[in-house]
């Protein structure tokens, strides 16, 4: 479906639960977040609802993000039946990686086409820190179960932050020369527990190519990975992507809606606006995804004067 500024709407993210066995400091609160009530969630067949009015209206990429999507009970099933959907063409999981290791291959035979793993750190005691409560292991762990499992273009999200992981940059990029992965970097973004990102550590991606000068920009038709500017050591098998949320503007080329957990609609991470599915047949569902898509604002003059996010809701609940 085409919006009011000539953007394809063909990507939606689906958040199947708020709840997470990580606690990252950016994203969640250190006590975790209130189990909500069951009636007030999403529940797996409104979300298979929601996928099909959304796939009949063009969309053709699902990603399943959280919270924790492997913390969700039904899981790889959920996975299956979106796999089988007619004119769905990729199936994408954002995972932190800790359940993978039991999960993978059921998830590549259910027809999930890529995983993107989230990693912030190589180190075990600082993964520990900024999880509050991981075990680097059970990631290293999962990233193998998935490439065992068949996944081939796994995808490593890194989000950047000054004094917490700017030395580890060139030890992330090396990863990317003898293994197809990507690795790409995220800037911190003033959301939810990340609200005051500048306390927090943030700093543009620009980091990434002082650390490491040697990397080049991929030209033609891949020097955009969806949003990510790609680069590329000479010679490497993998990737390097940049996603400057803040210091860049790709509102412009945004091709994607948002459903929470508790089964809104958001037309735009930044925007408080927000459109309810839950208890609605198909064919009321498409009506409101019709109106939210209308609803995407231009660029992201919807932050406030601080260039704070006004998207009034934690990572975890909105899924990234
Ligand atoms: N739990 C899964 C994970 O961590 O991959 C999926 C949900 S998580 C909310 C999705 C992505 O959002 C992760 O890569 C995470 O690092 C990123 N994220 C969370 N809060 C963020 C923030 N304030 N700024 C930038 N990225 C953020
Ligand atoms: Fe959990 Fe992902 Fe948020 Fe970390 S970033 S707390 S793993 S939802």
């Amino acid at each position: 479906m085409i919006d009011n500024y000539g953007r394809e709407i063909n990507y939606m993210r689906i958040s199947v639960t708020d709840l997470c066995n990580l606690r990252c400091r950016y994203c969640m609160p250190e006590d975790g977040v209130c189990k909500r009530r069951h009636e007030d969630m999403m529940h797996m067949d409104e979300f298979i609802t929601a996928a099909r009015a959304a796939v009949s209206l063009g969309v053709t990429k699902i990603r399943i993000t959280g919270g924790e999507p492997l913390v969700k009970r039904g899981i790889v099933k959920f996975c299956k039946e979106l796999g089988q959907l007619d004119g769905l063409k990729e199936l994408c999981i954002t995972t932190n990686g800790v359940l993978l290791a039991q999960h993978a291959q059921g998830l590549k035979d259910a027809g999930v086409t890529r995983l993107n793993i989230s990693l912030d750190t190589l180190k075990a005691d600082k993964f520990t820190d900024i999880t509050r409560i991981g075990d680097i292991q059970t990631v290293f762990d999962g990233i193998e179960a998935a490439k065992e499992a068949g996944f081939t273009d796994i995808r490593m999200n890194v989000v950047l932050m000054k004094g917490f992981n700017d030395d580890e940059i060139s030890d992330f990029v090396a990863l990317t020369k003898d293994q197809a992965i990507d690795v790409r970097f995220i800037e911190l973004m003033p959301i939810g527990e990340g609200l005051d990102a500048s306390d927090l550590g943030y700093i543009s991606c620009s980091a990434v190519l002082d650390a490491v000068p040697e990397l080049e920009p991929i030209s033609g038709k891949t020097t955009y990975d969806g949003v990510a500017q790609m680069y590329k050591l000479p010679g490497s098998k993998g990737r390097v992507g940049l996603i400057r949320p803040l210091s860049c503007e790709f509102c412009g080329s945004c091709n994607k809606i948002r459903l929470t957990a508790d089964g809104m609609i958001k037309p735009c991470l930044h925007l408080e606006g927000e459109y309810p599915l839950k208890g609605l047949s198909e064919d009321e569902m498409r009506e409101v995804l019709k109106q939210s898509i209308m609803q995407k604002p231009k660029s992201r003059d919807v932050m406030d004067e601080t260039n704070r996010s006004k998207a009034g809701r934690n990572m975890n609940m909105i899924g990234g």
